[in-house]
């Protein structure tokens, strides 16, 4: 069986550049790089999820086509993950280190049996 992984163990390095990405290093030594429009577009918070829901994306919006993505703000929530503020002022979405680690597939238990499968998501 495997081990039960704490939801919460937070990454030892965070390397936000507001304007472009988000690096995080774990406790293993691996990192994992997020864009920031990954990030706003799979935000978790209720809202964008119900935009998502209704089949819309929470970024771009339609009317604020001409404004780039930024990170106005961001801090660590307790010791379970971070809560971006973005630009528009949009600051309900609390990333946490559990939902990023899976986004990066580090705790995937099928990335140890097929990491030789080719993967085409990142037309
Ligand atoms: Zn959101």
């Amino acid at each position: 069986m495997a081990l039960e992984i704490p939801d919460g163990d937070p990454p030892v390095a965070i390397d936000l550049d507001r304007a472009s990405s988000l690096r995080l290093t774990w406790a293993d030594g691996r990192q994992t790089t997020f864009s920031i429009e990954t990030l706003r577009s799979n935000c978790p918070c209720a809202q964008c999820r119900s935009e998502r829901d209704r089949g819309q994306v929470p970024w771009p919006k339609a009317t604020l086509v001409d404004q780039e993505l930024r990170v106005h703000d961001a801090e660590l929530v307790g010791n379970w993950g971070l809560q971006v503020t973005w630009h528009d002022g949009h600051s309900t979405g609390i990333f946490s280190w559990g939902v990023l680690r899976a986004w990066a597939g580090l705790d995937d238990p099928a990335a140890g049996t097929s990491e030789e499968q080719t993967d085409t998501s990142d037309r």
